[in-house]
């Protein structure tokens, strides 16, 4: 009796994945979002989960020049999102944490290359200080040929786990360090880890950010909350393959459900039903 339920369940499992699947080819044409592409360093020494090669990066960056992709700036999203200003054809945006040195020496050219704009969030502490990270005068430079900078905060600390001065301080501080060292308006937060909650929202908007950014999986639509917007992470599986990329590009609407249910299934204690569920 037990054999056949569990027999049930898998046979339900995969017609369910394959309803998915239409469902979300359905969703894919006509209600698909905004990708916001999510990258952190770009070289060929680090092999850590957060890190691409240079000939991955192209690769990907290449498929999105093919394709036919623009390029847009945070600005170009909020404006979408808020008030449906018109956007560019298959329009993307490139956006990579943490502000590494690579960016401007790896990830920069190959974004120029293919006529790419990015938006990198800097941990404005880190500027300067340390080998791994980004100089004012690289982001100075990158700037003033179109690259978006918008804040990281401080110190990369857990927001949520911080009191509301120093997360205060950490935000505001962080905008105001590139406002001045760039002379240009920063309205965009990435929360460090993704890591937020009401009170870091709430916080984030006293302190004037028009939006704030998540490595929540998804892609972003005209009714999506300003401050807890999804982005497409392309880091943290064991091995960046452009499959994976490309899976997770056209098919972010199937991965979404799919993880939907895999953590429904987990949740009901279903663990080996959930260990089927292969997340790309
Ligand atoms: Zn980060």
């Amino acid at each position: 009796m037990q054999i056949v339920t569990k027999k049930a369940i898998r046979y339900g499992i995969i017609i369910l994945i394959f309803i998915l699947l239409g469902l979300s080819y359905i969703a894919f044409h006509y209600f698909q979002g905004i990708p916001v592409l999510n990258y952190h360093q770009i070289n060929n020494k680090d092999h850590n989960t957060l890190t691409l090669s240079s000939t991955e990066f192209e690769a990907q960056i290449n498929y999105l020049y093919q394709e036919g992709y623009t390029g847009i700036s945070p600005d170009q999203l909020a404006d979408y999102l808020q008030s449906g200003k018109k956007l560019p054809p298959k329009p993307i945006l490139i956006t990579l944490d943490d502000g590494y040195k690579d960016n401007y020496q790896v990830a920069y050219p190959i974004l120029q290359k293919y006529h790419f704009t990015a938006t990198i969030f800097v941990i404005t502490d880190f500027v300067n200080n340390y080998g791994k990270y980004l100089t004012w005068n690289q982001i100075r430079e990158m700037s003033d040929n179109g690259v978006s900078f918008e804040a990281h905060t401080l110190s990369h600390i857990s927001l949520p786990k911080a009191s509301d001065e120093e997360i205060r301080n950490q935000l505001v501080k962080s905008k105001e360090a590139i406002e001045w060292r760039l002379g240009k308006k920063v309205d965009y937060l990435a929360y460090p880890g993704g890591e937020y909650d009401q009170r870091v929202i709430g916080l984030a908007k006293e302190a004037g950010y028009r939006a704030a950014f998540t490595v929540n999986f998804g892609r972003d639509r005209i009714n999506s909350t300003l401050y807890t917007l999804n982005r497409i992470p392309i880091f943290g599986g064991q091995s960046h393959t452009f499959f994976r990329f490309w899976l997770r590009l056209n098919f972010t609407q199937t991965i979404n459900a799919l993880q939907n249910l895999k953590a429904y299934l987990l949740k009901e204690g279903n663990t080996s039903i959930a260990g089927l569920i292969y997340i790309p």
